[in-house]
């Protein structure tokens, strides 16, 4: 079958090189190259054990004290409260213990095989060094302050997550770097992490183009159906692009396209920020997560990165670049010997639905569509066990994972 797959980021790329293991042709449909928008500046974490979902319990206590805070862990625009309240209002809502639950088990499902679905990809295209299995250290100030986090982390051991206990001792031991300000820390084995995601995305990739796929530089702007099945995919500016089935892997620009296929999906973009230090003489081994300071910081190619935070402020409104500076402000405080001489700046988009899980399944309108989007936080980690389960529900075959929490249509039952 020739595919379309609309976006060429991590995700889109993911679908389209599985789908290429099956035999299909497949054609890229993106304006920008692979890995210009989100795929390109996040925190290259790579972990089974993010399973937890952005909200959770007992997290709306703490969101006024955040919004006040312009340059906090979580912000919205002023402008844009009107727009995103009913988005915050679903958000908290799945926050309650008995949704992260469930959220947290769909969600460990889909991140548990992240490795076996990237070892094939990046095996072929002659790329395994980029991806690492060094582990990730959660870290606190002691052991008393982690406590505030233990009810998320017992959920993830329940689910399988393997986290060993590190006191000080073994903590400065491993990261001498992070010596003297943390004194607790939960050390997760099995994590992973790329030094470089826009470098991992380019080469899967690369190696999809070697394997026959093509690439239409355009904007997908709808879809032309023939009875219950599209037909061909509509190009911004004219023309089209005749297929026998299409994936939409837009990204936080999926909404309106999946409009025209299904009842409404509540995307949002939750931008984030990140400053690496090319400067940096750190030497960190293992992806780090400050909890306290909410803040991750990742060892890459290009130098120490560190990342996170949430803004809402929509798809269009520039980026306030002053949230990079006190991620850095906040780097400084937790490596105080770090040479910040050199340091770059970025904003992304992460596509975010209120339950904090993607949506992966038919479209509910044409019987040859696809949906693969919004993997919020956790997309680099979630990519390639979705262009799996794509590439499964494209031949029939059964997923090898459970899809029903993903499914296009669970906002239409909810409301
Ligand atoms: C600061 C930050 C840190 C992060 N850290 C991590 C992390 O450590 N680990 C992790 O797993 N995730 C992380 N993420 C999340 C991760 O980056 C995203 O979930 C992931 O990149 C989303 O991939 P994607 O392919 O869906 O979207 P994108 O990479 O945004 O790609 C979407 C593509 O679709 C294209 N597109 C959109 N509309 C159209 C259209 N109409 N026609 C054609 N093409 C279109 C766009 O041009 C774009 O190229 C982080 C994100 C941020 C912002």
């Amino acid at each position: 079958m020739r595919i379309a797959v609309i976006g060429n980021g991590i995700v889109g790329t993911c679908c389209g090189a599985w789908l290429q293991r099956d035999g299909h042709e497949v054609v890229f449909i993106d304006p920008l190259g692979p890995a210009e928008a989100a795929s390109f500046g996040n925190a290259g974490s790579l972990s089974p054990s993010a399973c937890l979902p952005v909200g959770m319990p007992g997290m709306w206590k703490k969101v006024p004290g955040w919004l006040l805070d312009r340059l906090g862990p979580l912000t919205v625009r002023w402008w844009y409260a009107p727009f995103v309240a009913p988005w915050l209002w679903r958000f908290l809502r799945a926050s309650s213990p008995a949704e992260v639950v469930r959220i947290a088990t769909a969600m460990r499902g889909l991140l548990a095989p992240i490795f076996e679905c990237y070892e094939p990809l990046l095996q072929r295209a002659g790329a395994t060094g980029l991806m690492r299995r060094s582990g990730c250290l959660y870290v606190y100030s002691s052991r008393q302050a982690a406590k505030q986090w233990a009810w998320g982390m017992e959920l993830r051991r329940r689910l399988g997550v393997e986290l060993r206990e590190v006191g000080e001792e073994e903590l400065a031991a491993l990261e001498p770097d992070l010596k003297g300000r943390f004194r607790f820390g939960l050390l997760a084995p099995e994590n992973g992490s790329t030094p470089d995601p826009g470098a991992l995305t380019r080469a899967i990739f690369a190696q999809c183009e070697k394997d026959g796929a093509t690439t239409v530089r355009a904007r997908a702007g709808g879809f032309r159906l023939r009875g219950g099945s599209v037909a061909a995919v509509t190009l911004e500016g004219g023309g089209e692009m005749a297929c026998d089935g299409v994936v939409l892997a837009g990204g936080a620009w999926s909404a309106r396209l999946a409009r025209q296929l299904g009842p409404a999906i509540p995307l949002e973009t939750q931008r984030g920020y990140h400053v690496t230090v090319e400067s940096s003489t750190l030497g960190l081994t293992h992806t780090v997560m400050a909890v306290e300071h909410n803040i991750m910081a990742n060892p890459m190619r290009m130098g120490l990165r560190l990342a996170g935070t949430v803004e809402f402020a929509g798809l269009s409104a520039a980026p306030d670049m002053r949230r990079a500076d006190a991620l850095l402000a906040r780097g400084r405080e937790i490596f105080p010997h770090l040479d910040t001489s050199r340091v770059t700046r970025w904003m992304g988009h992460r596509p975010c639905l209120p339950d904090s899980m993607p949506v992966i399944g038919r479209a509910p309108r044409a019987d040859n569509a696809w949906f693969a989007f919004g993997h919020g936080h956790v997309g680099m980690c979630g990519a390639a066990s979705t262009g799996r389960e794509v590439a499964n529900l494209v031949a029939g075959r059964a997923p090898q994972i459970d899809l029903s929490p993903f499914s296009p249509t669970r906002f239409r039952r909810a409301a």
